[in-house]
């Protein structure tokens, strides 16, 4: 007998007749003897209309309060299935993240989870019913709901199997797995079998939007592993685990892309030391993620410090910016959001060279300009005109051979 936390996105439970789907695999888990624990999404499309009707108040909503709205989502789903598998004859009961105390910090719209209280959980599957918990939110010390940021629900469900000791956490979606890119913009991208945690990581921090940053963090550093897999058929999905070395001798694992990022640039910075602080230091205690960040000379005595934010963030980060850039006598901030971010991934980058320069010539060959660049141990990151975003991820899945025959 397992214990084990299924998570179900919002596409796997965005009708009634899907949300049936749902309660029926869990079930039939449960009958072959295992403790189940689910956390699900809003019904699809639900929070992107909460989140429209709090900017249709204000551009940047308080926090508290576009917190407690855009959590609502997530009570009717945990609702709707535990009645579900009740009326199937099961035994259901649902939480809310306060309920079992899902304590986080108080970033509202991006908190993080600090403990969870797996007593009132424990106490339930031992009466053998199925636990159900809302995904994405939970609560802070004052009693505050709070969210965990867009796809948070993944997080969620990690916690839980973290902190349940669950045996398996099976990550249920509308997609088979983890693929080589996006199938959407590439169609003979691979399923891939096997991938190492922080490969996942920095698919997921340069785009692919299987699974949340966030929950990848915490698999890695709980050593969670995490299947991937879809709730509309039985295929085998990919696995999210320790690295092994057959993962080691692939060269790149995958492609990935976001558009959503934002440039800016502050223009004829004095060059002194501790300036750098004095940009960024505001803009990370306003809990904004920088990305890419670049410095050339410019004039003399000044340079450019461009950077990329999330787009979501831009409003806000230009707030803080521009105040900074006036007091440090900076000449100007200019901004672009027609730029996509593009990167290749894989551990294999560690111990065979040449990816650069084959993922640099490969884009070359397109005449697509390459304006920032980043690179970790495992990842290499360029910053291009967005209108060649599908043009650069295909022709970069030819070149490291990712797709299928
Ligand atoms: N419903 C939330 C969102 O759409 C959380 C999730 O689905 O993981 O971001
Ligand atoms: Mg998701």
């Amino acid at each position: 007998m397992a214990l084990i936390v299924k998570k179900f996105g919002g596409t796997s439970v965005g009708t009634l007749e899907k949300i049936r789907n749902v309660a029926d695999r869990v079930l039939e888990a449960q009958r072959s003897g295992h403790d189940l624990v689910v956390v699900v999404s809003a019904m699809a499309g639900e929070t992107n209309r909460l989140v429209a009707l709090a900017k249709g108040v204000t551009e940047i909503p308080e926090g508290r309060e576009y917190d407690v709205l855009v959590s609502t989502g997530e009570q009717v789903t945990v609702g709707l299935l535990a009645l579900t598998i009740q009326s199937l004859g099961g035994k259901a009961i649902s939480f809310l993240g306060h309920q079992v105390k899902i304590l986080t910090d108080e970033a509202h719209g991006k908190a993080r989870i600090r403990s969870i209280d797996d007593h009132r959980i424990h106490e339930e599957l031992r009466l053998g019913k199925v636990v159900v918990v809302a995904g994405f939110q939970g609560v802070d010390e004052g009693g505050n709901v709070t969210t965990l940021g867009r796809g948070g629900s993944d997080t969620t469900a990690v916690a839980l199997a973290a902190a349940l000791k669950a045996d398996r956490c099976e990550i249920y979606t509308d997609v088979d797995g983890v693929y080589t890119t996006d199938p959407n913009m590439v169609p003979h991208a691979k399923k891939i079998d096997r991938v190492s945690f922080e490969e996942m990581l920095e698919m997921a921090s340069t785009g692919a939007k299987v699974l949340q940053i966030r929950s990848v963090e915490m698999a890695a550093k709980f050593q969670v592993p995490l299947e991937v897999r879809s709730s509309f058929n039985e295929n085998p999905g990919t696995l999210v685990t320790m690295e092994d070395k057959q993962m080691e001798s692939r060269m790149v694992t995958g492609v990935s892309y976001d558009r959503n990022e934002a440039k800016i640039a502050v223009r004829e910075v004095p060059d002194r030391p501790g300036i750098a602080g004095k940009i960024f230091t505001p803009v990370s205690q306003a809990s904004i993620n920088v990305d890419m960040i670049v410095q050339n000379v410019s004039k003399a005595g000044t340079t450019d410090l461009t950077f990329t934010v999330p787009q979501s963030d831009l409003t806000q980060t230009l707030n803080i910016v521009k105040k900074v850039a006036k007091e440090i006598g900076a000449k100007e901030v200019e901004t672009s959001t027609d730029i996509a971010k593009v990167s290749v991934i894989g551990l294999g980058m560690r111990s065979h060279a040449g990816i650069a320069a084959k993922m640099f010539e490969t884009l070359a060959r397109e005449n697509i300009n390459v304006q920032m660049i980043s690179t970790s141990e495992i990842k290499i990151s360029v910053i291009i005109d967005e209108k060649y975003t599908e043009l650069a991820v295909r022709v970069l899945h030819d070149a490291f051979e990712l797709g299928s025959a």
